[in-house]
C-alpha cells in the first residue's frame, strides 16, 4: 500500500464534509463537534466543506441551515465557504474543474473507463447475480471497450458514466477508533467515480480534496466505513498519501435500532427550535461514543478541547438518550443568569403570544422565569410553565381547586379565608405573604377542625385558584408576583365557580 506521502502531512488538518440535501442532523452536528475538538486539541485546522455535487439534492438553503446551526453549537471552523483560506473554493461545485483535471489523468492511465451500459442491462445483471447468491457487483462488460467504440459511443452522445477499475486485492488501514481494518477489494466491483467530466460523484471529488485540502485525518461516522476501501483505491490510483481515519460509532435509539426520524428529531435546527441550550447538546453528543473515563459529567467546549481524546472513542453503538439530553439541558438552564435566562426565554414567550410589548416590566418577567426555572427542561417549556402569571382570566375546571374530600362549601370558606388573610398583609412580599398564610393554615385547621399539620386545607384551593394548574410553584411565590389585587381578583373568580 502507497503511503510514502503521508509523512509530508505534518499538521493536524480535518474537515466536516456534509452534503447539503437535507437538515443537519444530530448525527453529522457530532461528527463536526469531533472533528473540530480534534483539530483544536492538535492545534490543528478545522474545515467545513460543502459536498454539493449531487446537483439535484443539494440546496443552498440546506448550506445555510448547516452554517447557521453549526455556529449557533459554538463549532467553528477555520476555513470554510463563508470564509476565505489556502485551499478555496470550499464547495464542491465550484471545483470541477479540479476534478475533470484528474478524472482525465484516470481515463488516461486506463484506471478508470467509460461505461455505457444502460440502467436495464445493469439490473439484469444484479437480478442474475442475485438468482445465483451472489452479492450484486458490477460486470466488467465495458472495462475493455476499444477506444474507437469509446470514441464513436460519446460522438453519439451515447449515455455513460465514468467507472474507476478495482484492483482485486486485500485492503487494510488502520482505523484510530476501530483497530485494524481489512476489506477484500474483489467484492467491490468497478464503482461509478463521475456522471461525466463535469460530474464527479462522492467517492472521487472527496479523495481528491482530502488529498488537495491536505487533510491528515478523516473523522466521520461508521456508515462511511464501507466507503473506505473504494476510497484507499482512488488515491493509490492518483498516487496521493493515505489520511488516517477514524470512523465514529453509529447512534442508536435506546432499542438499540439506528436513530431514525421515526424515533424523534434529528436535525439539530429541531433541537434548537425546541429551546435546548447549544451547551447542553454539545456536553451531551460529546458523550454519545466518547468516554472522558471519570465521573464527569458536565462538559463546557473549552474543557473538551483539553480532555479530548480520539483514542477514547469506543467502538461500540452510542445510544441516544433523550432523557439524559432533558437532565443536561436542566443543568445550563439553572446555571444561566438570570438576564441571560430571561433574553433567552422572551422569543418562546413571544411565540407563545404571552408577551405583548409594555404590558410587563422587566423585573417582573424576571421573576416569574426566575421561578419557572427549577421546572424547565428546555426554554420552550417556559409558556406553559409561566402562562398563568399573564393571563386576565383563568380557565379551569373546578374539580382542581379541592382538597381531599373537601365540599365546594368548604373550599369557599377556604378561599375566603385566605382572601381575608391577603387583603390584610401590610408588606406584599414573599415573606410575608409565607408567614401570614403558614399563621392562617394553623388557625384555620383548628376552626375547622381538619388535621393541624395538613396545610393542603388553607393552600391547595388557593395555589389553583392562582395558577389554574395541578403543578405551580407555592402560593406565597405566585401571589408575590400577581400584585394584591390581581391575586384577590383570582379568588373572587374561583369563589364564583363554586356558586
Ligand atoms: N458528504 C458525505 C456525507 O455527507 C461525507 C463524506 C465524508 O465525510 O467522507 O455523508
Amino acid at each position: 500500500m502507497k503511503t510514502a506521502k503521508k509523512t509530508e502531512i505534518k499538521k493536524v488538518r480535518v474537515r466536516f464534509a456534509p452534503s447539503p440535501t437535507g437538515p443537519l442532523h444530530v448525527g453529522g452536528s457530532r461528527t463536526a463537534l469531533f472533528n473540530y475538538l480534534f483539530a483544536k486539541k492538535n492545534k490543528g485546522k478545522f474545515i467545513l466543506r460543502i459536498e454539493d455535487t449531487d446537483t439535484q439534492r443539494s440546496e443552498q438553503k440546506w448550506t445555510d441551515e448547516i452554517i447557521e446551526e453549526l455556529k449557533w453549537l459554538g463549532v467553528q471552523w477555520d476555513e470554510g465557504p463563508d470564509i476565505s483560506g489556502d485551499f478555496e473554493p470550499y464547495k464542491q461545485s465550484q471545483r470541477l474543474d479540479i476534478y475533470e483535471k484528474y478524472l482525465k489523468q484516470l481515463l488516461k492511465d486506463k484506471k478508470a473507463y467509460y461505461c455505457f451500459c444502460t440502467e436495464e442491462e445493469l439490473e439484469s445483471v444484479r437480478q442474475e447475480q442475485m438468482s445465483r447468491g451472489l452479492a450484486p457487483k458490477y460486470n466488467g462488460k465495458c472495462t475493455h471497450l476499444s477506444e474507437v467504440i469509446v470514441s464513436k459511443n460519446l460522438s453519439e452522445n451515447k449515455s455513460s458514466v465514468i467507472r474507476f477499475k478495482i484492483e482485486n486485492k486485500k485492503i487494510k488501514f488502520n482505523d484510530l477508533i476501530r483497530g485494524e481494518v481489512e476489506f477484500d477489494a474483489n467484492l467491490l466491483g468497478d464503482v461509478v467515480i463521475a456522471k461525466n467530466l463535469k460530474a464527479p460523484l462522492y467517492h472521487f471529488a472527496v479523495v481528491v480534496d482530502d488529498f488537495l485540502m491536505q487533510i491528515s485525518h478523516v473523522i466521520r461516522g461508521e456508515e462511511h466505513l464501507s466507503n473506505t476501501p473504494r476510497q484507499i483505491l482512488i488515491q493509490e490510483a492518483l498516487d496521493f498519501y493515505q489520511p488516517t481515519y477514524a470512523h465514529l460509532p453509529l447512534m442508536l435509539n435506546t432499542d438499540r435500532s439506528k436513530l431514525s426520524k421515526r424515533q424523534g428529531d434529528v436535525a439539530l435546527a429541531d433541537y434548537h427550535k425546541q429551546g435546548y441550550l447549544p451547551e447542553a447538546l454539545v456536553n451531551f453528543m460529546v458523550l454519545l461514543g466518547w468516554n472522558p473515563g471519570t465521573e464527569k459529567e458536565l462538559f463546557s467546549l473549552a474543557h473538551l478541547v483539553k480532555e479530548f481524546s480520539i483514542e477514547k472513542v469506543q467502538k461500540a453503538g452510542a445510544i441516544f438518550n433523550i432523557q439524559r439530553l432533558d437532565y443536561l439541558n436542566g443543568l445550563y438552564i439553572r446555571e444561566k443568569s438570570i438576564d441571560k435566562l430571561t433574553e433567552l426565554c422572551v422569543p418562546f414567550l413571544k411565540e407563545a403570544g404571552l408577551l405583548v410589548q409594555g404590558q410587563i416590566s422587566q423585573g417582573k418577567l424576571q421573576e416569574i422565569i426566575e421561578i419557572s426555572r427549577t421546572r424547565m427542561k428546555k426554554l420552550s417549556e417556559i409558556s406553559g410553565l409561566s402562562d398563568f402569571f399573564f393571563a386576565n382570566k383563568l380557565t379551569f375546571s373546578k374539580d382542581l381547586l379541592k382538597w381531599q374530600k373537601m365540599s365546594d362549601q368548604e373550599i369557599k370558606d377556604s378561599l375566603n379565608f385566605s382572601k381575608d388573610i391577603l387583603s390584610n398583609v401590610k408588606k406584599w412580599s414573599l415573606k410575608e405573604l409565607e408567614q401570614k398564610l403558614l399563621e392562617g393554615c394553623e388557625k384555620f385547621n383548628k376552626e375547622k377542625n381538619y388535621p393541624e399539620k395538613n396545610k393542603g386545607y388553607l393552600l391547595w384551593p388557593l395555589r389553583s385558584a392562582l395558577s389554574g394548574k395541578q403543578q405551580s410553584p407555592s402560593p406565597f411565590e405566585i401571589a408575590d408576583i400577581l400584585g394584591r389585587e390581581k391575586t384577590i381578583k383570582r379568588i373572587d373568580e374561583a369563589v364564583k365557580m363554586l356558586l
